[in-house]
């Protein structure tokens, strides 16, 4: 048994490793400096030593430390299903059952990126327009877009979302190994979007989300406030109407209200800090000082994409009426 939860712990990737060291310490760096370097979306952009300092804490706490949290809370999810089950708790629960762990491991990677993704969404958007986005404010907060900012995220942000995507995954019969087979694809995804990158993919730009697109996100320019929450697929954004994407760049990042310390220790506090005046219930609830502009009720029809360079695909320009917000996006 306990030879049995160690290799799945090895398997789930719990555990330290020489490999993962590697990754963080050189083959990402070395990558992400190189690409940043050939292809800047600002060139010459500073990063000031605090921040460079913030980033590069989280950059070798979360994967460290939380990731392992997060692989932890799935081997006991895994434990779990096999008490409830009836099953004998061996490595075969990797393997996934029923239909859906039946079919072939990259069609079951297909499905599960699209579900994943379809799930973060909504995690993403409950943390912008709930309390909770003192949690998430902390990956907004850095005021420079670059690959090492990729990392800056609450370890409760990143726990809550790795859970709800993963867990739902195993109980749908979903094989683990399929999860394994993705990872790192979608490791390497992530920091690309938060790259100081000039790539907007194209004709693609609508099929993936690119770095231009995450920008938008990050913003504090009014008009991208609370847009672009998907991380992979543009399409929730489209489907939800919260897609905003011009071919320009944005011009400021950050949080505008009540801004996060910029050091580690502090950051990790701030969530749990007291107010410093009650937050509305809503991002929709009009600030005092704020313009009182209705929100605008989620279309399904595409109405707040916004693509200077084709027609809308509701076949209405709206870049307008972007909601007054307390959570900058
Ligand atoms: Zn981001
Ligand atoms: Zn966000």
């Amino acid at each position: 048994m306990n030879e049995t939860v160690g290799n799945v712990l090895h398997q789930v990737g719990a555990l330290p490793s020489l490999d993962r060291m590697l990754l963080l310490v050189a083959v990402l760096p070395a990558t992400f400096m190189l690409l940043e370097f050939s292809f800047p979306a600002r060139p010459r952009q500073p990063v000031p030593r605090r921040s460079l300092a913030v980033n590069l804490a989280y950059w070798f706490f979360n994967p460290l430390f939380m990731q392992v949290a997060s692989k932890l809370a799935v081997c006991l999810v895994c434990l779990g299903l096999c008490l409830v089950l009836g099953w004998e708790v061996s490595e075969s629960v990797l393997d996934g059952f029923g239909p859906l762990g039946a079919q072939p491991l990259w069609l079951q990677a297909v499905e599960m990126v699209v579900f994943a993704d379809f799930v973060d969404y909504w995690t993403h958007r409950w943390f912008h327009v709930t309390r909770f986005w003192r949690f998430h404010a902390i990956h907004h907060s850095p005021e420079q877009m670059n690959w090492l900012a990729s990392a800056r995220m609450h370890p409760v942000n990143d726990f809550v979302t790795r859970v709800c995507q993963v867990v739902p995954v195993i109980l749908a019969g979903f094989s683990l190994k399929a999860v394994f087979l993705v990872v790192p694809f979608l490791v390497f995804f992530v920091i690309v979007l938060h790259s100081n990158l000039n790539w907007d993919y194209g004709p693609l730009r609508w099929v993936f989300v690119s770095p231009l697109y995450h920008r938008w996100h990050h913003t504090t320019d009014q008009e991208g406030l609370d847009k672009n929450f998907a991380g992979i697929f543009p399409i929730w954004d489209v489907l939800f109407g919260t897609a905003h994407f011009p071919r320009r760049e944005p011009t400021k990042f950050g949080v505008n209200h009540d801004p996060p310390p910029e050091t580690f220790l502090g950051q990790l506090l701030y969530p749990f800090r007291a107010l410093p005046e009650p937050i509305p219930p809503s991002p929709f609830s009009v600030r005092e000082g704020e313009p009182a502009v209705p929100p605008a009720p989620p279309s399904s029809e595409g109405e707040a994409v916004t693509d200077e360079s084709q027609p809308s695909l509701g076949g209405a320009a709206s870049s307008g009426h972007t909601p007054p917000s307390s959570f900058p996006g």
